[in-house]
């Protein structure tokens, strides 16, 4: 819009997150042309910095898309120019009002939009909304806050968070990212199901024998345990972005694209789903381990760690979707830290084909051989179907195989990370991919029983080795639903 100009700052621009993931985004937002003509980027955070040491600490971690080199430090430095600091506590009207003051002698009278980036510890969120709301609101434009998990510890915490921030902001300005919602494959499953044929008509426990959704890194805490282990990975991971990616695999089709219509479908999904049970779930920790000569340290040899942590660094659940759809279907999460391998994926195991006619030939447990579709968020996306097909020859042989999409051969482009995605949608008032507030309500009912019986009952999580595929637990928790973790097959022989 001629005239108007957006403002963002980043509230704990010092931090590793701000660094890591926010500065960088926006620049990639101004060099691919999505910012307005007009913007300013503010940090601001209690350490003291001048303007050039921030531009100095940022510009240490801006790259360029391979395909958009030409030029780029001299955009590096077009940007840098719009990047400002001012240093403040978090819970200081008066700093705010200062950070105001400057907010104004750059947006020169223009009608400006202003957005808060909260990149700051959970127990700062309500003292920012509060001084930002109070003496740095736009009094013009729009003013918008973007919030990061956690968002509370339980049901009980998060709704006394959702309730602060409403003391000060309108649920229309609360932006809350869950930055797996701005994962390209992520943003794809709803184009999957819903503008192929081939999907939609078998998303149903007609056809779906289960679903998984896998989570693994291939590193522990490493000495930055310290927020984890009040958390967890169950809050962690599972209750925000696995069960993110269940609500919008699970959904009913929505009325439209509309922010409201999509967030209406999955508050729906997510009500719907039982309370997760003990006996459902498997909880691990990771122990240390040498191999090759390396020593890998347990989690509770970090030194942020208590010694007699009982934290879950893996967990793996079984969860039910008890509506007409999805009735019986489990839906099997894992997510774990210190593990062999760092992925991210969406598994849909098919049912067996009824009356196969290859069923009892060629040395294949057709029963078992049930199609699969993979659709791979990270790394190296890829959607795949596992089918079976006969090996060329004059024989009669099957042998699975996967139709394989893998973006790397597909795409030449880099993929925009999350981050860039998410933001260039809250300058946009795009809320679709942003958690509203009986979303996030619906989503901590689930978990808290049992998160509260985990620590009433102190419950001892299963060890593993660093570096393994995680607790034996795991395993009988998904043979108990006649289920095999697809990541575990020795059948997947094509990663790629
Ligand atoms: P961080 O580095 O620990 O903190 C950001 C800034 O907040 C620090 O530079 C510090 O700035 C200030 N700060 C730190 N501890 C504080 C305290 N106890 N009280 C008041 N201010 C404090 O955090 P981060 O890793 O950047 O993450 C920021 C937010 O994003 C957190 O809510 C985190 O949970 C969330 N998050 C982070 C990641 C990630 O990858 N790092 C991923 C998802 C979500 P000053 O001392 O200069 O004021």
């Amino acid at each position: 819009e001629q005239g108007s100009t957006v403002s963002i700052t980043v509230v704990g621009a010092s931090g590793d997150l701000a660094k890591k993931k926010i500065f960088p985004a926006l620049f990639a937002l101004f060099y691919e042309g999505c910012l307005p003509q007009h913007f300013t980027i503010f940090g601001y955070a209690r350490s003291k910095m001048s303007d050039a040491e921030l531009r100095a600490m940022i510009s240490a971690t801006l790259t360029c898309r391979i395909d958009k080199r030409e030029n780029c430090s001299e955009k590096i430095n077009q940007f840098l120019k719009r990047c400002f600091y001012q240093s403040g506590q978090y819970n200081s009207e008066d700093n705010f009002s200062e950070l105001d003051k400057k907010l104004k002698d750059h947006e020169g009278g223009k009608v400006a939009n202003r957005m808060f980036y909260l990149s700051v510890p959970p127990n700062v969120f309500i003292d920012v909304a509060r001084c930002a709301s109070r003496s740095a609101s736009s009094s013009k434009g729009w003013t918008r806050v973007i919030v990061e998990k956690p968002f509370g510890r339980d049901s009980e915490s998060s709704g006394e968070l959702t309730s602060g921030l409403k003391e000060f902001l309108t649920e229309e300005q609360i932006y809350r990212i869950d930055h797996y919602l701005g994962k390209e494959l992520v943003e794809n499953l709803s184009i999957l199901r819903f503008s192929n044929l081939v999907f939609e008509p078998l998303w149903s426990r007609q056809y779906i024998r289960n679903v998984q959704l896998i989570f693994s890194e291939d590193f522990g805490t490493e000495g930055r345990g310290g927020y984890f282990d009040n958390y967890g990975i169950i809050r962690d991971i599972m209750q925000n972005h696995l069960l993110q990616i269940l609500a919008l695999f699970a959904m009913e089709p929505p009325v439209s694209l509309d922010a409201e219509d999509i967030r209406n479908e999955k508050v729906k999904v997510l009500r719907s789903m039982r309370k997760l049970q003990l006996e459902d779930v498997v909880v691990g920790q990771y122990k240390s381990h040498i191999k090759g000569g390396v020593h890998y340290p347990g989690y509770t040899d970090d030194k942020t760690v208590p010694n007699n942590s009982l934290t879950p660094t893996f967990a793996a659940a079984a969860l039910f979707v008890d509506n007409a759809r999805w009735d019986g279907v489990p839906f099997l999460m894992k997510a774990g830290k210190a593990l062999h391998n760092k992925l991210a994926e969406i598994r849909v195991q098919f049912r067996h084909v009824p009356g196969n006619l290859y069923k009892r030939s060629f040395g294949m447990d057709l029963d078992q051989a049930t199609n699969e579709l993979v659709i791979r968020v990270q790394p190296d996306e890829a959607v795949y179907l596992k089918i079976n097909n006969k090996v060329p020859g004059l024989g009669m042989r099957l042998d699975r195989s996967n139709l394989n999409l893998l973006y790397s051969d597909r795409y030449s482009r880099e993929i925009p990370d999350a981050y860039e995605r998410l933001l260039l949608d809250a300058i946009e008032g795009e809320r679709r991919l942003f958690i509203r507030s009986d979303e996030l309500d619906a989503a901590w009912a689930i978990f808290t029983p049992l998160l509260k019986e985990l620590e009433e009952r102190k419950i001892s999580p299963e060890l593993y080795p660093y570096g393994s595929r995680g607790p034996v637990g795991a395993h009988y928790l998904a043979a108990k639903y006649n289920v095999r973790w697809g990541d575990m097959s020795s059948s997947e022989h094509s990663k790629s």
